[in-house]
């Protein structure tokens, strides 16, 4: 290796990504939010803009094929999508798909991954409108475009939140981390809490319903969808808000599953509510004095919500533990390229490099 040249692993996914954020708008008119955020905003057309997404699945990146069935990897390539347009507050609307697809396989389980995407389309009542089909030298790819909707005053974005404000998530957070471990690993676990937390990994549903009505609200600073690890999309919502926060380990909400799994096999359910991904729930902040109106809106419509901390000022994230002493921590989240022991706890069967490779 030519050891003056940087390599993707020292700097990093998001190192990475900062760095092409230079020089990439040439024609600024109707762009209101390009890189850096769940969704680019386009417009505003009248009173509503566009919103654009994009996410690739890679095999044994991504997803292990026969640890996952083509159904479910078709709906949830469509789903993590969706799930960026929810962080928003949009409703998506139409979805580009293109594949690079390994000369060997079989016809039928291209057709079952169609079923899987045409499945969640067909929940989430958006249009499959077009892609591209390639061979591939290697596994299987799988890039989905979604372009929704929403009106141009209640975009959320993950800037926004300040000094004071209220920090919650739409659910519990660990099972999907859980769930790749059992994939992964040899753990202890019954057959119905081994199904129920690998369905969290392989099944995630996008938070739509919640994110239209906490945008839609005014009543938010800031939102994100837990894709990389709650610390970690924390992590962006406070890069890009310039602030910092405190999260409270007892306040964590972890599922009864979950507990068990740690319980039996001897593992710390925070860390991995804290660092695990794919969990796909929201993540937002609140104005203290909006959080009793939003939370009744949430809790009129059904809808669970756990506040787990607060905004602070500084840069640093840290958790209060249970026994009350308090740690900064770094946003440990998922990063393709961090070297493994950063992220005990990866959303996916990810190829890591270290720095010294
Ligand atoms: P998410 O986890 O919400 O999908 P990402 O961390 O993948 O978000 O991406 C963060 C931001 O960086 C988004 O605005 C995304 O469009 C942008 N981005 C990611 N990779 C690239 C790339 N190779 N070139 C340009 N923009 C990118
Ligand atoms: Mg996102």
């Amino acid at each position: 290796m030519d050891r003056a040249k940087k390599t993707i692993a020292q700097v990093g996914e998001f190192g990475f990504i900062r760095s092409v954020m230079m020089n990439c708008v040439h024609a600024p008119e109707k762009v209101i939010q390009g890189i850096g955020d769940d969704c680019a905003v386009i417009g505003p057309y009248e009173d509503r803009v566009l919103l654009i997404t994009t996410d690739l699945l890679v095999e044994d990146v991504h997803f292990l094929r026969g640890k996952i069935s083509f159904r479910e990897l078709g709906a949830k390539a469509v789903a993590v999508n969706l799930s960026d347009i929810a962080a928003m507050g949009g409703i998506p609307r139409h979805l580009f798909v293109s594949l690079a697809i390994p000369r060997r396989m079989p016809v039928e389980d291209l057709s079952e991954l169609d079923a899987g995407m045409k499945d969640m389309c067909r929940t989430y009542g958006v249009n499959l409108l077009g892609g591209d089909t390639s061979a591939s030298q290697g596994g299987l790819f799988i890039n989905v475009t979604v372009i929704g909707e929403a009106d141009a005053k209640a975009v959320l974005y993950r800037k926004g939140a300040s000094s004071g404000d209220r920090v919650y998530v739409t659910g519990t957070v660990g099972n999907a981390g859980a769930g790749l471990r059992l994939l992964q690993e040899e753990l202890i676990a019954h057959d119905d809490l081994r199904e129920a937390l690998i369905a969290a990994h392989n099944r995630p549903r996008p938070r739509l319903e919640q994110g239209r009505l906490i945008a839609g609200s005014m009543l938010a600073s800031s939102m994100i969808d837990i894709s990389d690890g709650l610390l970690s999309d924390l992590g962006h919502i406070c890069e890009e808000s310039g602030v910092g926060a405190r999260i409270f380990e007892e306040r964590l909400p972890l599922s009864d599953e979950l507990k068990a799994l740690c319980r039996v096999n001897s593992l710390d359910p925070s860390e991995m509510a804290l660092s695990g991904g794919e969990d796909y729930e929201l993540l937002f902040t609140v104005p203290v004095k909006n959080a009793e109106s939003l939370e009744a809106l949430l809790q009129r419509h059904g809808h669970l919500f756990f506040e787990i901390g607060r905004i602070t000022e500084g840069k640093s994230i840290r958790v209060v533990l249970a026994g009350g002493t308090e740690k900064e921590v770094t946003p440990s989240g998922f990063d393709h390229f961090a070297p493994a022991k950063r992220s005990p706890c990866p959303p996916s069967p990810c190829i890591r490099f270290s720095p010294d490779d």
